[in-house]
């Protein structure tokens, strides 16, 4: 395997001093597709927002790049930028189109040029199918659209981790697929991914590993087929009879 692009080690955070993530360790490597499954409320997408500092840790260290992000001596936001982020819904800016959308990070954070920015954006647009979308705003397009976009808009970035929070869980069955479709493509490009999703078909597509929480913690770990097919503890069995 390459190098690691993100550990979490002894990882705990939580909000007003209860914690939700409790003690968890856990190595991404370059390229490699991470999927968590569990139960509402064990804190998934908390630990998605831990792992770059948008929930700060309570105890633990987290590296991203091989560099301590937890360490109080880095710039966290320049750290972040190495990262994509798609939440469960839509995160897109309401008031600005689609090429907006997608060049404004790029021209803030990046430091690109308008121009060199809409030529990045188009590109990334036509690679997930998107052409034509530019001028359009967020609520002229489909939930699945307007998911795709929030893709593109962190492919654009070039991360070398893309972290997806139940990307398709908002979406209605048809647009799930559309969705589903466009992160098999990006799955093949090589970018590490950790994915929250509930889609077991996608997950033994893409998944390298399967991770299951509960209560914090990481329960059960291994290959796609190991975790979901023959898991060790009963609580795991009974939470996958109820998705599947
Ligand atoms: P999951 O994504 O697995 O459903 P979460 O990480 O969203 O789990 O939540 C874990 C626990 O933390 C839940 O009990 C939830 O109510 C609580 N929680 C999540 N976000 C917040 C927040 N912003 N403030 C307070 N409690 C929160
Ligand atoms: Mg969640």
């Amino acid at each position: 395997m390459g190098e690691v692009v993100l550990e979490m080690l002894d990882v705990w955070a939580g909000y007003e001093g209860t914690e939700v993530v409790k003690g968890v360790s856990l190595k991404v490597h370059s390229g490699e597709k991470v999927v968590i499954m569990g139960p509402s409320g064990s804190g998934k997408s908390t630990l998605l927002k831990t792992a770059v500092l948008l929930v700060k840790p309570s105890r633990g260290r987290i590296y991203l790049d091989g560099e301590e992000i937890t360490s109080g001596q880095v710039d966290v936001r320049a750290a972040r930028a190495k990262t994509g982020f798609v939440f469960q819904s839509y995160n897109l800016f309401p008031h600005m189109k689609v090429i907006d959308n997608i060049t404004l990070p790029l021209r803030i954070v990046k430091g690109y040029s308008r121009e060199d920015a809409e030529k990045k954006a188009r590109e990334i647009l036509a690679q997930l199918g998107l052409r034509g979308l530019e001028e359009k705003y967020p609520l002229q397009l489909s939930g699945g659209q307007q998911q795709r976009v929030a893709i593109a808009r962190a492919l654009a970035m070039d991360p070398i981790l893309l972290l997806l929070d139940e990307p398709t869980s908002a979406l209605d069955p048809e647009l799930k697929a559309e969705v589903l479709d466009t992160l098999r493509e990006v799955a093949k490009r090589g970018i590490a991914m950790l994915v929250v999703t509930h889609e077991l078909d996608f997950t033994r597509d893409i998944a390298d590993r399967v991770i299951i929480m509960e209560d914090g913690r990481i329960v059960e770990e291994g290959d796609a087929r190991t975790v979901l097919e023959n898991p060790s503890t009963v609580r795991t069995r009974q939470f996958l009879k109820l998705i599947r």
